[in-house]
């Protein structure tokens, strides 16, 4: 036995972290708030570090307003309602989180648990807090049921969706978090259900955002309220592994930090234990004893630059034999969600594996705060645009504008974005969730869920209301197909379906059931087509005909008119193809000369005259769809053009499906309409900020509404596409007088 010696600074580090976490869990009673008045005096003084006084006046104001809202209402605990938004506020608060999302923690639970609406809240605290409050209620909305592990990522998914702004997701968490904190007021069987979604749902997307502390922190709370038994095995087995190993651990810890200021690096070592359920996962999955489970244990050392990340590995693996296959470079390669460090596991002096970590300071602040530790600081530093470039796709996107904007609101702002831009997330009427590319429609779900289902539709329901089957779905649908076993695919579905499984069925069932049908209805559209350009078809000669089936890759005329029956090919391009040469005067009439001036690149057009719609004036982006009509060529709609909704069921031979040209260079016009508060000098200031986005004006119109308290404007603006609209609409947002703004159609 050595002689007693004071303990090593970061052995005191290994064992009072542990114990502080171990008097967390054991806690029986829920956290016993402080009174109301000393926790937002709490608040307050942790937002005095970062925030403007002004800021923390309104959230005086919103603590004021949501404790009367919540007046009367009761924890489960037994404690005022309000100690939860206050709690919820403050988790918020040490993740330094703006004013913005602090108001919305006040007030995250009063317009689904109180009678104050939206509105209401949009107009004491202005709309980007009420939209903030309106995303974390549209989230309590919907609840998950399935068990299945894909069902739980599809899930994850759709709530990030539906959060749409990271902001909304990081009140939820910390709403979470406060109530897996204070779970035990609740009854078993609600306990219960409440941990495993947590577990399954909420635990991952905190580790998806970085948010490493939380989301260990959710995952041992979990596991404390589903299997409270085994959880008080493990943490006893775990204190009483503390005292056997102790000995082992110092030992390494010295070692350690004698030699790698030997080696020249300025390193700090921490001690850290493996997380309850990280032991317990492990425990399962290898199934393993808990005296088998080795690596509780491990070190972190953190050193000032990623160069001495390497030197400190190199030391390391000289002073102890590392675990073969056990190194991880997540520098070179990090994590999806930023994580960087190097791992590597050791054979200490008693034969136990301790795992190491090395990274950087800046490393271990993303590593331990995520998504949340960007907010804190600007990027200034060369080493976070490095990690940036390698992160996930959308919290690249976050990190890039916030590293060239150099106001952190400005940043806030942008992080409105669209997380999953590409796909949606509905439900089945079983409840389970079916991701679908973005615009697909009923009939794509239909297909995507059977295709003997999707070949049988005849109608569907979307949230329990009968809807057109060319309805473009939205996150959180759900959605009902309504088959009869008679029925058949309608070739008019091809004018809007987005997914290849669902065009390439209702193409097969053609080709295969239909062809014959196609071959008609193609030789009818072509001389449809023909007729137009004063040509019978019996003009043409067979030698023409040959090279243009040839051309088209068709085997025979037969299989020609089939493709056009099928929509493959237009019937109008083909014709042009075919007719004899003619000045161009005599084939294309007044109104087409003009259209074709519009140099509109469409896909499958070529040839063509084309022209935009004025009724719906389509921009690259949106669903189109195209009308053959006589003297006018072809005229583009949008898919949800409410004037072309009958032309559709009636004549759906005149339909084509045409698609933008991935880079149309041009402007096109679109309309947008504001409701704004009245004041002077706004129709300026709206103006500006439309031109500041690129944009030109073409047309303005404005008019008061009823009250005189709001004006409406209309403007008529030259964009490139969709995300240049939504970036314009996006800006105008930003004004605190703009209430609403649409697009025009
Ligand atoms: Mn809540």
């Amino acid at each position: 036995m050595e002689p007693a010696r004071p303990r090593p600074a970061a052995l005191a580090n290994v064992v009072d972290l542990a114990e502080a976490r171990d008097r967390a869990a054991s806690r029986a009673a829920p956290v016993a708030e402080p009174g109301k008045q000393a926790q937002f005096e709490g608040l307050v003084a942790v937002l005095g570090g970062y925030l403007k006084p002004a800021d923390i006046e309104r959230v005086a104001q919103a603590f004021a307003f949501s404790e009367a809202a919540h007046q009367g209402q009761m924890r489960a605990s037994g404690e005022e309602y309000i100690t939860h938004p206050l709690a919820v506020a403050a988790i918020c608060a040490s993740w330094k989180l703006d004013a913005q999302a602090i108001l919305a923690a006040l007030l995250h639970d009063v317009v689904e648990d109180t009678g104050v609406t939206k509105e209401h809240v949009a107009q004491r605290f202005g709309a980007p807090v009420a939209e903030l409050v309106d995303g974390v209620s549209k989230l309590d909305r919907i609840e998950f049921q399935s068990q299945e592990d894909a069902q739980a990522e599809n899930f994850r998914k759709m709530l990030l969706a539906m959060a749409r702004d990271v902001r909304v997701m990081l009140v939820k968490l910390a709403d979470r978090l406060h109530n897996m904190r204070t779970l035990s007021a609740l009854k078993s069987p609600k306990r219960r259900r409440i941990a495993r979604e947590t577990l399954e749902i909420h635990a991952p997307i905190a580790h998806r955002l970085g948010l490493n502390q939380v989301y260990r922190e959710l995952q041992d709370l979990s596991l404390a309220n589903l299997y409270p038994h085994r959880f008080a095995v493990i943490s006893k087995a775990v204190r009483s592994a503390r005292g056997n190993r102790r000995e082992g651990i110092g030992k390494i810890l010295e070692t350690i930090q004698r030699a790698l200021p030997e080696a020249g690096i300025n390193a700090q070592v921490y001690g850290r234990e493996k997380h309850l359920y990280g032991i317990y996962r492990k425990m399962v999955e290898k199934r393993l004893t808990f005296s088998q489970v080795l690596d509780i244990y491990g070190f972190r050392v953190v050193v000032p630059d990623v160069a001495s990340c390497y030197l400190a590995l190199g030391a390391l693996h000289s002073l102890y034999k590392p675990v073969p296959g056990k190194f991880k470079d997540y520098i070179a390669i990090p994590k999806v969600n930023g994580y960087q460090s190097l791992h590597t596991t050791l054979i200490g002096p008693y034969g136990t594996p301790v795992e190491m970590q090395i990274r950087t300071a800046e490393m271990h602040r993303i590593a331990e705060a995520g998504v949340a530790a960007h907010w804190l600081y600007k990027s200034d530093d060369a080493s976070i645009s490095e990690v940036q470039k390698k992160t996930h796709k959308w919290l690249q996107s976050l990190l890039d504008i916030q590293s060239n904007s150099r106001d952190p609101a400005e940043f806030l702002e942008h992080v409105k974005v669209d997380l999953f831009p590409d796909e949606v997330y509905v439900f089945t009427p079983k409840g389970r969730i079916m991701a679908l590319p973005r615009g697909a429609t009923a009939v794509d779900f239909a297909y995507m869920v059977h295709t003997d289902v999707g070949d049988q539709t005849v109608a569907a329901k979307i949230n329990g209301e009968p809807m057109p089957l060319r309805t473009e779905l939205k996150n959180g649908d759900l959605v009902e197909i309504i088959t009869s076993p008679g029925s058949q695919p309608n070739p008019g579905w091809l004018g809007f379906v987005r997914t290849g499984k669902a065009r390439a069925h209702i193409r097969h069932y053609m080709k295969t059931v239909k062809y014959e049908e196609s071959v008609g209805l193609g030789q009818r559209l072509l001389g449809q087509a023909l007729r137009s350009l004063g040509v019978a078809a019996g003009e043409i000669d067979s030698q023409r005909w040959e090279r243009v089936v040839r051309d088209a890759g068709a085997k025979s005329r037969q299989d020609l008119y089939a493709d056009i029956g099928l929509g493959k090919r237009l019937a109008a391009v083909v014709a042009r193809k075919l007719a004899p040469a003619q000045p161009a005067e005599s084939v294309v009439g007044d109104g087409r000369a003009e259209a074709r001036n519009v140099p509109v690149t469409i896909r499958g057009a070529d040839g063509m005259a084309v022209q935009l719609a004025r009724c719906c004036r389509p921009i690259p982006g949106d669903p189109i769809i195209g009308h053959i009509s006589k003297g006018q060529g072809l005229v583009i709609h949008t898919h949800d053009c409410k004037t072309i909704a009958k032309s559709r069921r009636k004549e759906p031979d005149n339909w084509v499906d045409v698609d933008w040209d991935p880079e149309p260079d041009k402007h096109f016009n679109v309309g947008i309409r504001a409701l704004v508060t009245n004041g002077r000098g706004i129709l300026a200031k709206v103006a500006a900020e439309i031109t500041a986005a690129d944009t030109n004006i073409t047309n303005v119109h404005t008019e008061d509404d009823e009250t005189g308290n709001y004006a409406i404007m209309e403007f008529a603006i030259d964009v490139a596409d969709r995300a240049h609209l939504a970036r314009v609409m996006r800006s105008l947002r930003r004004l605190q007088e703009v209430v609403r703004i649409n697009r025009v159609k």
